[in-house]
């Protein structure tokens, strides 16, 4: 094995708080350095004087010097714009829209039509629209005809900018798509970030549940347990996992369930921290009041809550916050997860379907999804956690629950939910956005009230 021994060409000093995962093992030779293996998430505590040596921490908190050369920062993913990509529009409106632009090199893509899961290249080129079909097959891309194979769409384009490569002419101008662009994930951009983790080092042991996108597992990595999602249609929901994954990169709180890495390759894998209490709802319908107390419930309350909170500080609108995706640990800690739906930004107009008895109402009605029906949803959730993982609103049946919300029904208290509960229950039920609480005003609430719950 070869490794740079020198740092002094390196990047940026690494502030307090940086993050940098190992991809060397390292045994240190003095009793002040930080022994780690390859894979290890380290976070640096401070720099020296020497730009190949840093103080830092590991996931057990033990402290020590770090060899610069043997560990590289992680990144954060983030979604690459694709401005040109239209979804799904028709020919005839992809042809009167470069119609419009007229240049030649003008081009847009879109889903096909026809074929299920391909998508369609539009070009302006000598008066005319020319279509290719983009034939996607085992996870790559290709034009019908070309001998190149892609990854995704942005790597497609970006070589045809380069050269026409036998389509009519090589793409010049994006004709950009009106409103929300949609983003896509390059699959390079987590080997760069350092969250790539290698199928041999994960051992997977047993089937503990299932996913819209495929199956859960129990695994091992590098001694820890460790949950595997695994995808199970690769073409069609790659993306979608993917922007999962890529949300999840940015994001660390404690009650949070952590992405440790993605398996690439021909079946995708996301792992992520080990659960071993598994997801609320199954939790609270099997212990029941007899094992389930108080001081569980309000725990688990604000264990949601601040991760919440935290989302919010991000502006991160979750979108499917329901006891079904929080998960519990050994120590009884609750932690969300479920970042499959998760968006930034204070809204978004992209259509979908939603659990509607746990959607707000300007969420179902417009599309209008915010921190604030995240909220809306939280106090359905805080409903379920009181009243033992029952069903939303039961006897009502689903076509007609925001008639009635709508028209000023809500659910009574559960009982035994303490009435602070009730109440912060209520107020993320109001109608108007703006006056529910904040997830920051709810923390606060609920810590006081934890501090008397015996
Ligand atoms: P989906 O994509 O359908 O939302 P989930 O991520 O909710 O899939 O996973 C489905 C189920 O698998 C969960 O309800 C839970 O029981 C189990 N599961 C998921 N992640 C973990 C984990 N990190 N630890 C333990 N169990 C998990
Ligand atoms: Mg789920």
């Amino acid at each position: 094995m070869t490794m740079p021994m020198d740092n002094t060409q390196n990047q940026e000093t690494w502030p307090k708080g940086t993050q940098v995962v190992a991809n060397y093992n390292f045994d240190g030779s003095s009793p002040d350095d930080l022994p780690f293996r390859k894979g290890d998430v380290i976070t640096i505590i401070q720099s020296t004087k020497d730009p190949n040596w840093y103080k830092g921490k590991n996931d057990h908190g033990k402290e020590g010097m770090v060899p610069a050369t043997y560990v590289q920062k992680r990144r954060e993913v983030h979604l690459q714009a694709m401005p040109w990509y239209h979804g799904k529009i028709s020919r005839e409106e992809a042809e009167a829209m470069l119609n419009n632009f007229r240049e030649e090199g003008d081009f847009l893509i879109r889903d096909s039509v026809h074929f299920q899961g391909d998508y369609s290249l539009s070009i302006y080129f000598d008066g005319m629209v020319d279509h290719y079909r983009i034939i996607a097959k085992s996870n790559k891309l290709e034009v019908d005809g070309g001998d190149c194979l892609f990854d995704n769409l942005i790597q497609l384009v970006e070589h045809y900018q380069r050269d026409a490569d036998g389509l009519c002419t090589k793409l010049i101008r994006a004709l950009p798509k009106q409103g929300d662009s949609f983003g896509a994930v390059r699959i390079q951009d987590f080997e760069a970030g350092g969250w790539v983790i290698q199928k041999k080092d994960l051992q997977e042991i047993e089937l503990i549940g299932r996913g819209e996108f495929g199956d859960v597992y129990k695994g091992l990595y590098r001694n820890e347990f460790v949950a595997v999602k695994q995808l199970k249609d690769q073409d069609r929901a790659a993306q979608a996992f993917l922007k999962e994954a890529s949300v999840m990169t940015s994001l660390r709180h404690p009650n949070l369930v952590q992405l440790i890495g993605v398996v690439l390759g021909d079946t995708i894998r996301l792992v992520t921290e080990f659960m071993g209490k598994g997801n609320l709802v199954e939790y609270l319908r099997s212990r029941g009041r007899s094992v389930i107390q108080k001081k569980d419930q309000i725990d688990f309350a604000t264990d949601t809550c601040a991760a919440m909170e935290y989302l919010e500080s991000k502006k991160l609108v979750h979108r499917d916050l329901a006891a079904r995706n929080i998960l519990i640990n050994e120590s009884n800690t609750a932690k969300v997860s479920d970042f499959g739906l998760a968006k930034y930004g204070d809204y978004s107009t992209e259509g979908g379907k939603f659990p509607i008895k746990w959607t707000a109402p300007e969420a179902l009605k417009n599309n209008n999804f915010s921190n604030k029906s995240d909220m809306w949803s939280y106090g359905i959730l805080l409903w379920e956690l009181y009243s033992f993982g029952r069903v939303p609103y039961p006897r009502i049946p689903l076509a007609d629950v925001v008639m009635h919300v709508e028209k000023g029904y809500r659910m009574e208290a559960p009982e035994g939910c303490p009435k602070q509960v009730y109440n912060l229950m209520l107020k993320a039920w109001n109608l108007n956005p703006s006056e529910r609480p904040t997830f920051k005003d709810a923390l606060q609430e609920l810590q006081n009230l934890r501090a008397t719950t015996v």
